[in-house]
């Protein structure tokens, strides 16, 4: 999902999402195996790995050690250290676990990429939320209820979530030089795909960069969102807390609904060797080029009150201000109200199934 802008309540979400005690035991169970499992854990007390340390031309998979005792869980790292030197370029897949499109993506990229034709270092994070993904759980990591995508900076003494973005934040995002975030509509959005990046203007060369990249990435529409964070102030995002290191950060959106849509795992991957190609990381032939729409101003429509939501409309519609966009009931099948549109623009995402809670993001109109 874009962020968590689409914000659910503590309350719905924890009696949506929580499983029973059951399922819990055996999701723990399961991520513990899955821990366990995973090749060269890292030593927990020693989280951290130097990638320019790694062999030239070699491939390093791991796994960080992330909570304790019942919410242990782990990290998944792969490092491509190509055998000739260049840029350290990251792409995070699976932030929040429901989103398929960019997993399944960089499960293929993860069998594509050579090292021997690699310039510089790929750094992949496959599934930043392994226990999300296991447990099929939109938003948020079953083993906490929190939310990946609003935890940043993160905290190493904090819940596993907390821990996943401060090993993100203090140990990948230093050593990165361009940081990719990839999402998609989590299970309940309906998303027209876009890459995105933030407008910071203290740091001028790394926004042009990630403008730059963000226009060669294959998308056709490009969002650029403002940026008015200080210094101190939590990024709660993975790629805004990049974007506040001072590292050229870019996202793509593409996939919706919980759905695999291999031609959104497509565009993922174009966009993914679009970005490496420009970066010169590696030479592509035949790197299609298509024509941008930027949207640099967006507004955000928020749900008026609690209830079933019913549209016509989906993502990629062109709407109108004052233009009605649908309408809320209630459980006795009476209508609330009608909501509409606040501006001319085009709907990147909105609310795609009919559960609406009161201050859910319901729709974003970028133009
Ligand atoms: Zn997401």
């Amino acid at each position: 999902m874009p962020f968590d802008r689409i914000m659910i309540s503590k309350r719905h979400s924890f009696s949506t999402f929580e499983p029973n005690m059951m399922k819990m035991r055996s999701l723990k169970l399961m991520v513990l195996t899955l821990t366990l499992m995973a090749m060269n854990v890292l030593n927990s007390k020693a989280q951290t790995i130097d990638v320019s340390k790694l062999k030239p031309a070699s491939r390093t998979d791991t796994s960080f050690v992330v909570g304790s005792g019942d919410t242990q869980s782990h990290l998944p790292m792969i490092i491509f250290k190509g055998k000739e030197k260049g840029p350290v370029f990251t792409i995070v897949a699976g932030i929040h676990g429901y989103e398929y499109p960019p997993i399944v993506a960089v499960q293929e990229l993860i069998n594509e990429i050579d090292v021997q034709t690699l310039k510089g270092t790929l750094i992949v994070l496959p599934m930043a939320n392994v226990a999300a993904f296991y447990g099929r759980t939109p938003f948020l990591n079953p083993l906490d209820a929190k939310n990946l995508n609003n935890a940043f900076p993160g905290s190493a003494n904090g819940t596993v979530t907390e821990q996943i973005a401060h090993l993100i934040s203090t140990v990948i995002i230093p050593q990165s030089d361009v940081f990719l975030d990839i999402h998609a509509g989590d299970a309940n959005e309906d998303l027209l795909p876009f890459v995105c990046y933030y407008n910071n203007t203290s740091t001028p060369k790394q926004t042009a960069l990630a403008r730059t990249l963000s226009l060669a990435s294959g998308f056709e529409y490009v969002v650029a969102y403002p940026y008015t964070l200080t210094e101190t102030e939590p990024a709660k995002y993975a790629f805004k807390q990049a974007t506040q290191k001072g590292i050229t950060a870019l996202s793509f959106e593409a996939g919706k609904l919980g759905n695999v849509q291999t031609d959104q795992v497509r565009a993922i991957k174009v966009g993914v060797y679009s970005l490496l190609s420009h970066l010169k990381m590696q030479s592509l032939k035949n790197i299609s080029k298509v024509k941008t729409i930027s949207l640099d101003n967006q507004v955000y429509i928020k749900v008026p009150q609690s209830g079933l939501f019913y549209s016509e409309l989906k993502a990629g519609d062109k709407v109108k201000k004052g233009e009605k966009l649908g309408y809320i009931a209630n459980e006795f099948g009476t209508k609330l109200e009608d909501v509409v549109s606040t501006a001319d623009g085009i709907i990147l995402y909105k609310i795609g199934t009919p559960p609406v809670n009161k201050g859910e993001t319901l729709f974003c109109i970028g133009y």
